[in-house]
């Protein structure tokens, strides 16, 4: 049986959020699964469906947050409003397969993340955990969650 593969950063990253905004305040998608959905939906005091219609959007199989028209995410208020229970997605970042893949994209994800490369030292294995939670986004919503359609 061969060895598995030894990833480019063994040595371990550093990251260390500087809570400057960028990454919620740009155009894309924060997806959220099951679990997010239930998170934030006790953590606002609202039924499944009021968080649906006031704060998701559907697109395809999947759910995202709802941004403002200028493209900050429908939380941000000068800072995270659901910090303590935000999605995966955001507690995952930057530790994400597509970041991960070589040392090159590490790099263009820290031209527009000031945090990346700075502060603390993550090992190998809390990256491998870290990025484990990243990629577990793609479940269906829980029922009774009725979100529009993008
Ligand atoms: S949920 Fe919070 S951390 Fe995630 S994108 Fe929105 S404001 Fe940023």
């Amino acid at each position: 049986m061969s060895e598995p593969a030894v990833p480019w950063y063994a040595d371990g990253l550093r990251f260390a959020c500087s809570g400057c905004g960028a990454c919620c305040r740009i155009e894309g998608h924060v997806w959220v699964d099951e679990g997010d959905i239930r998170r934030l939906a006790a953590h606002l005091g609202l039924e499944l469906d009021e968080l649906g219609r006031r704060h998701l959007r559907r697109v395809g199989r999947r759910y995202s947050l709802i941004e403002k028209p200028n493209h900050d995410c429908v939380f941000w208020d000068d800072g995270c409003a659901v910090y303590a229970v935000r999605p995966a997605q955001c507690r995952t970042f930057p530790f994400w397969p597509e970041w991960l893949e070589s040392p090159e994209a590490w790099q263009e994800a820290g031209e527009d993340c000031r945090g990346i490369g700075r502060g603390r030292l993550y090992d190998a294995a809390e990256i491998e955990a870290i990025r484990g939670g990243a990629a577990a986004t793609e479940t269906g919503p829980p029922r009774g969650c009725s979100c529009a359609d993008e």
